[in-house]
């Protein structure tokens, strides 16, 4: 399905959850590594647990709670999340416009690592969901 959200690096430590609230369906998670767990709230900041995975261990690793992680299989490709005027660097792309290294995409130019490979995170973000 085209339209699936994936966060990319520019997210990494600014995790405002911008995006979170704007989710209809609860779909962008946040690792809490004290519980080993995903979880998404109803609200961001707002302790209602919506969803929880367990995380796949070796992929979780790699990033941990530093960044917020869409689950793929949940997404409805409903578009709000990757509006310009949602996340404030620019970190989420629909998976058809996540920049390869070597086109230049008009979906959130701000991104401060526009032209960088972000296609790693596609993966990525299915292989964090273990369960
Ligand atoms: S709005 Fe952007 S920076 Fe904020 S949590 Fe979502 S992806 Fe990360
Ligand atoms: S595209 Fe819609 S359903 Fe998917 S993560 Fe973004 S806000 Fe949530």
């Amino acid at each position: 399905m085209a339209g699936i959200a994936v966060i990319t690096e520019a997210c990494i430590d600014t995790k405002d959850r911008a995006c979170v609230d704007v989710c209809p369906v609860q779909c962008i998670y946040e690792y809490d590594p004290a519980k080993g767990l995903l979880f998404s709230e109803v609200e961001h900041g707002s302790g209602e647990i919506e969803n929880t995975h367990v995380p796949d261990p070796d992929n979780i690793a790699i990033f941990g709670d530093s960044i917020l992680y869409v689950n793929m299989d949940e997404c409805t490709s409903c578009t709000a999340c990757y509006q310009p005027d949602v996340c404030p660097v620019g970190a989420i792309y629909s998976d058809e416009h996540v920049p390869d290294g070597a086109t230049q995409t008009r979906y959130n130019s701000t991104d401060p690592n526009k032209g960088n490979d972000h296609t790693f995170f596609i993966a990525h973000s299915r292989a964090v969901f273990a369960d």
